[in-house]
């Protein structure tokens, strides 16, 4: 069971718990995208075990007839074992989900994975046309190429500014550049992008500016938020735009938990105020 104090950022540990909370986000416009929490395994049955997980989710998304797609992280498909276990397991996944018309994201993790990501994603979007889409992270010096390269290729993107501590030589580790290239990627991909534009950030300056890009180009383009921060703003949104939470679930909450709380003072503050009951 998941404790109150956690269920401000997890939906719960099972698929019903995760299809309960979409429902309430349905109810309020916003849409979800569905992430099963695990990362890093280096061995097959957790890999293939989450793989059968997404397919079956899918299966009562569909049935369900909510508004959620998936995302799913490469290291949690087997990334870390080999690239052909990573693009197997991805593979079936998104065969699964297109079969019951539900989208699939695929998040990016630190610099080195972002090749293998790219690739495995190119192939998948040119084959399952409409039904895939990948993150890019605005902090690695690389993605402008890469956003150029992806301008041709069938699917969504992501756009964020990126969550790994990534080494000066690959990344601009500095905040205010990533959100200056962040602007930049931006207006590229509102120009020049006909698959659809996803915004995965809460910093307003960046969702204005991504607004005032729509606003001006008309690019099909949604804005996506954590479950639980910025909530408020998400349902407002919502009532003009596309919003879609990310919403995380599944029994390895804790690290995630974790990491949102230390993240940010008032994340922290709300936890020992939950803790303290006060
Ligand atoms: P920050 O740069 O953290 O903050 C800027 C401003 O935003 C703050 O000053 C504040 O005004 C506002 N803000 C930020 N957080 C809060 C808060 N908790 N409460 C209130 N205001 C706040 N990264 C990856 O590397 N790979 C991925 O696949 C990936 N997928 C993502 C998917 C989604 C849906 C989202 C939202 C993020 C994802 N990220 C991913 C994380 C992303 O790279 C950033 O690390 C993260 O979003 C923090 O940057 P930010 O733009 O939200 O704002």
């Amino acid at each position: 069971m998941i404790p109150p104090i956690a269920s401000r950022f997890v939906a719960g540990e099972s698929p019903a718990a995760v299809l309960d909370h979409v429902r309430t986000l349905n109810e309020r416009d916003v849409k979800a995208i569905v992430n099963l929490l695990g990362e890093h395994y280096d061995e097959r049955p957790p890999a293939s075990d989450d793989a059968a997980e997404y397919r079956s989710l899918v299966a009562d998304i569909a049935e369900s007839d909510l508004e959620a797609c998936l995302s799913v992280k490469p290291s949690q498909l087997g990334l870390d074992i080999g690239e052909d276990v990573f693009q197997e397991e991805l593979e079936s996944i998104v065969e699964t989900a297109q079969d019951h018309d539900v989208f699939v994201w695929v998040d990016m993790e630190d610099h080195t994975t972002t090749d293998t990501t790219l690739d495995a994603y190119e192939e998948l979007a040119r084959e399952y046309e409409g039904g895939v889409g990948v993150c890019v992270q605005a902090n690695l010096r690389r993605t402008r190429d890469d956003v150029e390269r992806l301008a041709d290729v069938p699917g969504k993107v992501r756009f964020v500014k990126g969550a790994y501590d990534e080494p000066e030589d690959v990344a601009y580790t500095d905040r205010e550049r990533a959100t200056e290239e962040l602007k930049g990627l931006l207006e590229y991909a509102f120009e020049h992008y006909d698959g659809g534009v996803g915004v995965g950030s809460h910093d307003p300056e960046i969702v204005d500016y991504a607004i005032d890009l729509y606003d001006e180009h008309g690019t099909d383009f949604e804005v996506q938020m954590l479950m639980g921060v910025r909530t408020d703003t998400q349902y407002d949104l919502a009532e003009e735009y596309e919003v879609y939470q990310y919403v995380p679930y599944g029994s390895r909450w804790k690290s995630y938990f974790y990491r949102r709380v230390m993240e940010r003072k008032e994340n922290l503050r709300f936890a020992l105020r939950a803790i303290l009951g006060r």
